[in-house]
């Protein structure tokens, strides 16, 4: 393939042959697990296209790759990009792939020894988790976030745990810790990735600068009353749990709406009522409770107001009220130098654009723990995603692939 000549149709026609490495290639939906012989076959085929354009190209003992232009100080710490290529069982195209090839078409534009910095591109290793039920292995193993002992348990659906799977792949487990990437490994790191939600759609905006990436706090809780007769008990008698569980819920609302320029946000979605009867006062309610943001304080305000307004409901209400924390996990914030480049960037050259934040995971969030890490997310039709429906049109892709580039340029002239 022909470097500097390589044009928005050239990343085309790799995406549409990304799209063929799937285990049912007659479906819509693409199926492409980690490690399996087609996600393996992917990443060959982006392995022998990095290796034809002239990168020099390394896999690490899982199989991350790097490819690699450089620049004209190579001891310097590198800009890094990347994304997977693993998918979700019956997913879609744009999932990963694309962050994968709008990063080889943003290398691809520039010359060896063009820039101060050496570029980077990463093909992370089984970021979904749907073979080992556990997320974003390869960017962890590059952080030295090996958890063996939990790792081991998590089998796929033969059996086969995530080490037994990597060596029977041909790579090298008992060398996962020589993979841990070393502090000034790369100055800069920015992903692309699909936005997976509504919002860029529903704002008419072009991409979107993800300035963090949200983490949930989760609790379960459990409101006991009395489940009496609904007719033959007065009022001022009862002790019912869904009149308490309702006050509850209006009050997480409100909280949360409080919070609403955080970006902070608070969702009851699921709910049992016993015995759900209509004739009968409801005596039992259990819900979950979802509250995600990227601040940690306006996270905890809410959850504060959470356990105040159990307080309250229990008293008003005659009931009991039980509070469990499921997980509280730590947000992150993405860097804001690297948000302000490609802010700067949309601005000069007249992309519309949104400031925020990223509900779902990604491996940014583990290279973030590490390197100065942005990303930069495409619109998804109906925010539909793991899904054979995802759909990003190709001139937005276009943006935000030249964005990419620019970014990279910038961060690395
Ligand atoms: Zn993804």
């Amino acid at each position: 393939m022909d470097r500097q000549n390589f044009s928005m149709q050239d990343m085309k026609s790799v995406f549409e042959k990304l799209k063929s490495f799937s285990a049912r290639p007659d479906e819509k939906g693409i199926t492409r697990l980690a490690y399996s012989k087609e996600d393996q076959s992917a990443h060959s085929y982006m392995v022998e296209i990095m290796k034809e354009a002239g990168f020099s190209v390394r896999q690490d003992a899982v199989g991350n790759v790097f490819c690699r232009l450089p620049g004209k100080c190579s001891d310097l710490p590198a800009v890094g990009t990347g994304s997977h290529l693993d998918t979700v069982p019956n997913g879609g195209a744009y999932d990963g792939a694309l962050g994968v090839l709008a990063g080889f078409y943003a290398l691809m534009q520039f010359k060896p020894q063009q820039l101060t910095h050496d570029l980077e591109l990463i093909i992370f290793r089984a970021e979904e988790s749907s073979r080992f039920g556990f997320s974003c292995i390869g960017s962890k193993v590059l952080l030295g976030e090996v958890d063996k002992e939990k790792w081991v348990l998590n089998c796929d659906d033969e059996g086969d745990n995530f080490f037994d799977v990597i060596d029977k792949a041909g790579y090298q487990s008992n060398k996962i810790e020589e993979c841990e990437l070393p502090d000034n490994y790369f100055s800069a790191f920015v992903e692309l990735h699909i936005e997976q939600g509504k919002r860029l759609e529903l704002e008419k905006k072009t991409v979107g600068i993800v300035n963090g990436i949200a983490a949930p706090t989760r609790y379960n809780i459990e409101v006991n009353g009395h489940a009496d007769h609904s007719g033959a008990t007065p009022m001022y008698q009862r002790h019912d749990a869904l009149v308490a569980s309702a006050a509850i819920i209006d009050d997480l609302n409100r909280a949360a709406c409080k919070e609403a320029h955080w970006g902070t946000v608070g969702t009851i979605g699921k709910l049992n009522v016993y015995p759900n009867s209509m004739n009968v006062i409801p005596g039992e309610v259990k819900f979950l409770v979802d509250i995600r943001g990227i601040e940690t304080d306006s996270i905890n305000r809410v959850a504060e107001s959470l356990h105040r307004s159990i307080i309250k409901s229990q008293q008003d209400n005659n009931v009991e009220i039980k509070i469990r924390e499921i997980s509280s996990e730590q947000p992150v914030k993405l860097n804001q130098d690297i948000c302000q480049v490609i802010e700067q960037i949309c601005l000069d050259k007249k992309i519309n654009h949104l400031k925020m934040i990223s509900g779902a995971g990604h491996d940014s969030m583990n290279m973030a723990k590490k390197f100065p890490t942005a990303m930069i997310f495409t619109p998804s039709k109906d925010g539909i995603s793991h899904h054979p429906d995802e759909f990003t049109d190709f001139n937005d892709i276009i943006i935000a692939a030249d964005l990419l580039k620019e970014t990279l340029y910038s961060l690395a002239k």
